[in-house]
């Protein structure tokens, strides 16, 4: 199934932990078809920390919703994650956005991801792989809801080096 993830994290040197994240989520997870640029953003939540940084991926999983959340909870942990605070700073923050047009809802998955149309950090990045996209639930492309989202935290690319 294709599944869009976000990653993200403040603490320590993202960028490194992103790259050595890939060959864990492709072993894990499965393949990735598409990743988008890294952007700075800023800490949405919980504002008193350092600046974020953001950016999604398309994957090709054979794995179900759950055995998804369980892999990608392992590699946050292997890269150091501890839950300390809500929101609060993370080496590796990994969620899942949309399986397909899936829609699931218990109290330990939410798919989509209840915050998608409120958070630039991951509208903007998803915008560059898949803007048409369609959101299962609100029915609107990436686009569209890109031009509603409201929120006003700083996101800026990264450029390649
Ligand atoms: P947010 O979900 O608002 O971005 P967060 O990423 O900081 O906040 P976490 O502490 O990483 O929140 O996750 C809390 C719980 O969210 C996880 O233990 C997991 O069970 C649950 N969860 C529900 N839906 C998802 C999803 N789509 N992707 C990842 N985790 C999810
Ligand atoms: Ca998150
Ligand atoms: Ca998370």
């Amino acid at each position: 199934m294709r599944v869009f993830l976000s990653l993200g994290g403040n603490l320590g040197n993202t960028q490194e932990i992103f790259e050595q994240s890939y060959p864990a989520i492709e072993k894990k997870v499965g393949k990735i078809l598409q990743k988008s640029s890294l952007y700075r953003t800023a800490a949405w939540g919980l504002k008193d920390q350092a600046d974020f940084i953001n950016q999604v991926m398309l994957l090709e999983s054979a794995l179900n919703p759950h055995e998804i959340l369980t892999e990608i909870q392992a590699i946050e942990k292997q890269f150091g994650r501890e839950r300390l605070v809500t929101w609060g700073p993370r080496t590796l923050d990994l969620d899942i956005l949309f399986i397909e047009n899936l829609k699931i809802q218990n109290e330990k998955l939410q798919i989509p991801h209840p915050h998608i149309h409120n958070r630039k950090f991951i509208l903007i990045p998803m915008h560059e792989i898949a803007k048409e996209f369609e959101h299962p639930e609100l029915k609107k492309t990436i686009s569209e809801l890109m031009l509603e989202a409201t929120d006003d935290f700083s996101v800026n690319l990264i450029p390649n080096p």
